[in-house]
Parts: structure tokens; sequence; C-alpha cells
């Protein structure tokens, strides 16, 4: 039997409509769906092959459990008591502290990873939690949070209406966008420039972005901060600072103009590799477009002043008037949450513990990736001795990887969920395999927060999840909740449908509880609405109905529109709801305290000081960066072989000049080094990149001993992270330094 289904890529932030056509279980064909209201069609190698990933022979379906060094299959009754007898004794005798978690970035594209996961890091309990933020997000969540009063209060390009575009640091065409979500990339830009706009990108390489561009600026890496900071100095010397209705909110106007008086373009020349003149009229012409939004993502933050790089991108958008306003910076404002209509807040905070051996900072909630290593290898009251890995591989995706992967070896016990034996899972003792990504029900609690238009889309399973045994597959939000239950104490033989009731109880009852809130007295009604679904499915129809286009749960018509959106209305829209483009949200939406924008936080002026303080010291040497393909998507899909397959891509990107220098040919292997270590790769010798940088992709390297990924490990690529030094960080984000790592390059004998 043929059935076709609509289906939100998982896959990355794009949120594309997929059409999936199934034949006797097996999804035959994915093909955009045209009629999708976000992505019309588009979708790329990777959403195409989400059916083959579904399908991969090498995906797991049952628990393992490692007995005499060696992984078994065993059932789910076996694995979890296994976890319970492996954690539980842990947690007894060294504390909450003793068990650490690692959530990867497909976290935030499954409901569970976005819903589920908070029940379990509150029944953990411990406050060594790392996430994929801190490898290359949170200096945004850092300058979000001190301006804005809130780390995800994250303003994004109006890009279908913006007159001109400056990005920095990024390569949407190529990555489908990252904090800014928008299918079809390619497509938005040329529109933008069809409309008489302008594209202007910042980058050491010319990227498939850069090859859109009105204007490539090729600056050095790590220079977008001066750059930055040169443009806030030309807008107040030529006067050309105008806020507009956004003065009568923002504190700290002032002081920003004292901060960046040193900041001229030409004192800055040394470090940006841009001539003078060129940041100059830069500024001029955005300061006069019509409507105008500066961009940065990857590439500001990884970065030795990633925060006060981000920062910095906010502020020029304040400081011309495009902040949250139409063809600039705006605010979603999606159908899961509520809309705050009153300015002001708690103000937000970081750094409220640190991690015990290094003393890195406290950033939402997390410690940074870089401290994970020390946290695992360092002993003394604290020391995570054993860890839980959640759809991540941190031996491919974190710093200094052959460290990370000797401090996984030597701990006392890991668990893992995730669907495949990787470099990092091999040395798990207990596997929980969720199921496959067509079997679990889908919409972008993350992503929709972050999208250019404002978008609701509900995908509903496309492949019935196998229930009964031998084959019984569960889905990752009952695995994070039988979790939870073990290190609540409850046990492995703990039901889950209790603690299930339980969440959507304290849900409904925090909504209630104040006598001015709609919903007071109100908890029965809501309870047995919300009664059809279960798990995160239940915990989404309760934030959409309670959320900005809600029907309230259709008791409260002074508050909500009756008609408003639940979860069933949604399930009935294959296609999704386009909730239209996005609208002036300040300054209800602002959480500091004041109740203002806070342009000048004290983190900030502090670290201008510390970027001063450089001024003086010119760069020199080789430095390496990163770079994507639209094949890859960071280590998440090496098994699949239409996406590793063609020519060898972990090759290093070199200037002619610098290949002249170091003696090297295009082909030749290369030895790469750093203070951490050394990996060898053919080089490219290409005018693609300046002079003074090479660059070689992430995500590589998994042709590891152990690694049960039959394609992968015939492609394994290298390892970047092999080169990348924890100890190089901002030490305001403390992200790790990822792009302009010093390195040196000479020919090599052969390859490694
Ligand atoms: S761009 Fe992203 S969301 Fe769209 S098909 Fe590709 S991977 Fe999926």
């Amino acid at each position: 039997m043929t059935r076709t289904h609509y289906h939100t890529c998982p896959l990355c932030e794009a949120t594309c409509g997929l059409c999936i056509t199934v034949e006797n279980g097996q999804a035959v064909s994915v093909k955009g769906d045209k009629d999708d209201v976000f992505s019309k069609g588009y979708l790329c190698p990777k959403g195409a092959s989400l059916g083959t990933l579904h399908h991969d022979p090498d995906r797991l379906r049952r628990p393992l459990v490692k007995k005499n060094g060696k992984f078994v299959e065993v059932s789910w009754d076996e694995a979890f008591s296994t976890v319970e007898k492996g954690i539980m004794p842990l947690i007894k005798k060294f504390g909450r502290d003793a068990v650490g978690v690692y959530l990867g970035n497909p976290c935030s594209h499954t409901l569970a990873g976005t819903l589920a996961v908070r029940p379990l890091l509150k029944a953990m309990g411990s406050r060594n939690i790392f996430s994929a933020s801190t490898v290359d997000q949170m200096p945004r969540h850092v300058a979000s949070g001190l301006m804005f009063g809130h780390p995800t209060i994250i303003a994004v390009p109006d890009v279908d209406r913006t007159r001109f575009m400056l990005i920095l640091g990024a390569d949407p065409v190529t990555s489908n966008g990252s904090l800014a979500t928008a299918p079809n990339w390619p497509r938005r830009l040329r529109d933008l420039k069809k409309r008489g706009g302008r594209l202007v990108v910042v980058d050491p390489r010319t990227s498939a972005t850069v090859r859109l561009a009105d204007t490539h600026l090729a600056i050095r890496p790590g220079g977008d901060v001066f750059l930055l900071m040169a443009m806030v100095n030309v807008l107040f010397a030529e006067n050309r600072v105008k806020p507009g209705r956004l003065a009568d909110f923002t504190n700290g106007i002032e002081t920003v103009r004292e901060l960046c008086r040193p900041f001229t373009p030409a004192a800055v020349a040394a470090h940006t590799g841009l001539d003078p003149a060129q940041i100059t009229a830069l500024t001029r012409d955005l300061a006069a477009a019509e409507s105008a939004v500066v961009y940065g993502r990857m590439g500001t933050s990884t970065v030795p002043f990633g925060a006060l790089t981000n920062w910095l991108v906010d502020v020029i958008n304040i400081l011309t008037g495009n902040l949250d306003r139409p063809g600039g910076a705006m605010f979603p404002c999606p159908a899961h949450l509520p809309r705050k209509k009153k300015p002001g807040g708690r103000g937000w905070t970081l750094g409220r513990w640190q991690s015990r051996v290094n003393g890195m900072n406290e950033v939402m909630g997390e410690l940074p990736v870089a401290a994970l290593a020390d946290e695992m290898e360092t002993d003394g009251d604290g020391r995570i001795r054993a860890l839980l890995t959640i759809a991540s591989n941190p031996v491919i995706a974190l710093p200094n990887a052959r460290r990370v992967d000797r401090a996984l070896a030597g701990l006392d016990f890991m668990v893992a969920i995730d669907f495949y034996v990787t470099a990092s899972t091999r040395h798990a003792d207990v596997i929980l395999p969720p199921t496959g990504p067509l079997s679990t029900a889908h919409y972008d609690v993350a992503f929709y927060n972050l999208s250019v238009r404002n978008i609701a889309h509900y995908s509903p399973p496309v492949l019935e999840m196998p229930k009964e045994e031998p084959e019984a597959e569960m889905d990752k939000w009952e695995i994070m909740y039988k979790l939870a239950l073990i290190f609540s104490g409850q046990g492995a033989g703990a039901d889950i449908k209790s603690l299930d009731d339980f969440i959507i109880q304290m849900m409904v009852a925090g909504a209630a509880k104040k006598e001015t809130s709609p919903f007071h007295g109100q908890e029965a009604q809501m309870l047995d609405l919300l009664s059809p679904f279960k798990g995160p499915d239940r915990m989404l129809d309760f934030m959409i109905r309670t959320g900005a286009h809600g029907d309230g749960f259709g008791l409260n018509p002074d508050h909500f529109d009756p008609d408003g959106l639940n979860l069933e209305k949604l399930k009935n829209l294959p296609h999704g709801l386009d909730l239209g483009p996005l609208t002036e949200m300040l300054p209800g939406h602002l959480k500091t305290a004041s109740g203002r924008i806070e342009l000048a936080p004290e983190l900030m002026v502090k670290d201008v000081d510390r970027l001063a303080k450089t001024m003086d010291t010119a760069p020199a040497g080789l430095v390496l960066v990163g770079r994507r393909h639209l094949r890859t998507n960071n280590s998440w899909m090496p098994n699949i072989p239409a996406l590793v397959s063609g020519p060898p891509r972990c090759v290093l990107h070199i200037n002619p000049a610098d290949a002249q220098n170091q003696g090297l040919r295009d082909g030749d292997p290369a030895t790469i080094e750093t203070r951490v270590g050394s990996v060898t790769a053919p080089v490219k010798v290409t005018d693609r990149i300046r002079p003074g940088v090479v660059s070689l992709p992430h995500g590589w390297g998994h042709d590891l001993e152990g690694v049960a990924m039959q394609v992968a490990r015939k492609h394994g690529g290298i390892n970047s992270n092999i080169l990348s030094d924890e100890s190089v960080f901002d030490p305001v984000s403390c992200t790790t330094v990822l792009n302009g790592i010093p390195v040196s390059v000479k020919p090599a004998r052969g390859l490694g």
C-alpha cells in the first residue's frame, strides 16, 4: 500500500516541509513539500536522506549493554536495570554531581529533547550539565541575556524584507542557517538582491554565501569584533546614530559612545586586515539604507571575544534604529509561547556557580564544554565519574578531542541515548536507542522561536513504532522519563505514566496558581481537555493553548480567541500554519529589571577594556578556521552513503601564497599542528581563502576502533577538534576558540 505523509524535517534549523512516500512500511521517497507554508518545496540533500537514516541497518533498534568488553543486545528491562545498578551506587557514594550529562545538538531538534529533557535534568540534580550550546552559541545567549533580560530573547534577521544585510561569520547558503530559521537561504538572498537590496558578507573564505554577495570583505579571523567596534565609532563620529523609537526604552547609548572612541577604522586595520575606507563606507551605506540588519553566527561566536562580538551585532542594529522593525532584526512570536505585553522582569545573570577544576562560569544552568574533560579527569570531591550522553558525540564535537576520548574511556560508568555506536558511545556501558526519526512526532519548539516568520507546524509520526517485544522500541521521551524515575530513586521498574501525569499537572497548576491568572480555578477542565494526548504532545498542547495564538482552552474569551490554536487543529494542517511576518515586540518583550534595553551592560563594558589591551598586538602567523558542507550536519549523519561519498572533503584549504611559503602543492599531504595535537590532511591550494588562514571542515573522524557504522568508518575523515585547544576561550561566555586557532602547517611525509 502506498501512502503520502507530510513531516517537518528535523535535521537542521531550517524546518523544511517534507513529502514522504511510504510503501509497505518503507519510506521510498522523500521530496520537498511544495505546499509547505514556509519551505514551499525546498529541501537539501540531508532532508532527502531522512528515509535512508530511518532504515539504516546500522541504526540500533534494541538496547545494548557491554558485557566482557563487548556490546550485547538486551531487553529494555535489563538495560534500565543495568543503568540503575551502575549509576545509583555512584550517586549514593559521591553525590549527584558525580553524574554529568552532555546534550548534543540534535536534542534541540526533537520534542523530547526540548520538553522531556527538563524533568530528566531535574531528577538528576547535578550541576554538571553540558551541552552543544557552549560549543558555538553561548556568546549569542550571553549578549541577549544581558541586553534584553533573557538569553533566549534573540533577534533574527528579517531577511525577506530587509534592504541591506551584513552577514558576519556565517554561511547560511551552505549551513541552511543558524539562530535564524528560514528554509531556502539561496532563494531568500537572491530575492533580497532582486528587490534592490544589498548583501555584504564578511568572511575570510569565499563561501557559497559570499558568492551571492554584492560585497565580500575577507577579514582576518577574530577581526569581526574590531570591525564592528569601528563601525560603531563611525556611527557616532559622523552623527549617524538614529535609534528612533528604541531611544525611549534604551539605556547606555552615551556609554557606548565613550567605549568606541579608540576603535577608529584606521586603528583596527591590522586586526581586521581591511582598508579603513571600506569600513567607513560600509557603515555609511548601512546607516543610510531604508532598512538594514547585521547578522552574525558561528564565526562571531567561537572567537576570543565572542560575547562582545555578538553584543556589537545588536548594538549596531539598535543604534541604526533597525532592531524590532520590518527589514531589521526582529523577535519571533511563536505559537507555543505566550506574548509578553509589559516590559520588565528579573533580569538575567551568569556565573551563579563555577566549574570545580578551573572555575569557569555557569551560563544558562550549564557549564562550558571546555571544562568537561577536566571535570572527568581531575580527582576530588565532585569529580564526574559517570556520564549520560544524549544524542551527542563529544569525541568528534568537543575541543581537544583526543583528551575527551581518553576521559570517556576512564569513566566508571557511561550511559548513552543514541541510535548508533559512535566514536563516543563506543565507550558506553549501556546504549538506549530511541526510535527512528520517522516514528516520532515533531514540532520545532526551539526553532520557531528563531524563525524569520511566525510558523506553527506539527507532524505526527510517519511510521508506526514497533511496540511489541521482542522488537519493541521506545520514543526518546519514554527513555528520558524512565531515566528520570531511576535518578529520582523510584527505580527501573516504575511506570512512566505516573510521571507523565505529574508533569502535566504541575504545568497546569503553575499556570493557574496566581489569583490574577485567567486559568485560576480551571485546572480540572484544562486537564480534561489535555487528556487525549500524552508525553511531550500533551505538554505542547498546553503550551499552544496558553500561547500567543492559543484558544485559552476555550475557557477565557476575554484573554484568548476561542477559535485560536490547539494541537488538534495543528494536526489537521499537514503543510503547517503561516502566522505571518514578524511584528514589533518591544518594549513588552523585554525582561530586564529596568524594563529597558541595556545597551552597555557592565560585563560588556569591562570586556571592551580587555579588547583595548589587545590593540597593539598585531596578529601574526597562520590560523585555522572551520567550514561547512551542504551534505554534512556536524557529526550527525556520517553513515548515509549519499552524504559522504564523492571527492574527499577533509582537505586543508590554503592560499597559494601560504602554500608556496610552506613548500606545498595541490594534493600534497600536510601536517597541521597546534599545542594539543596534530593531524595530516591533503591540501587544496585555492585563492578562495585569504592569506594567513587555512581551513578544515568539522564533524569528521569516525574511523575509530569500535565504531559500528560501516559507511562512516569507510569515509572516516579527519577530526578537526584534535587541533582545537580547550584552554583558549572567551572568558565572558567561556566558549572555546574554534576559529582562528594558531597552527603550523608543513609538508608531511605521508597521509596519516
Ligand atoms: S535544509 Fe535543513 S530542514 Fe531543510 S531539508 Fe535540509 S536538513 Fe532538512
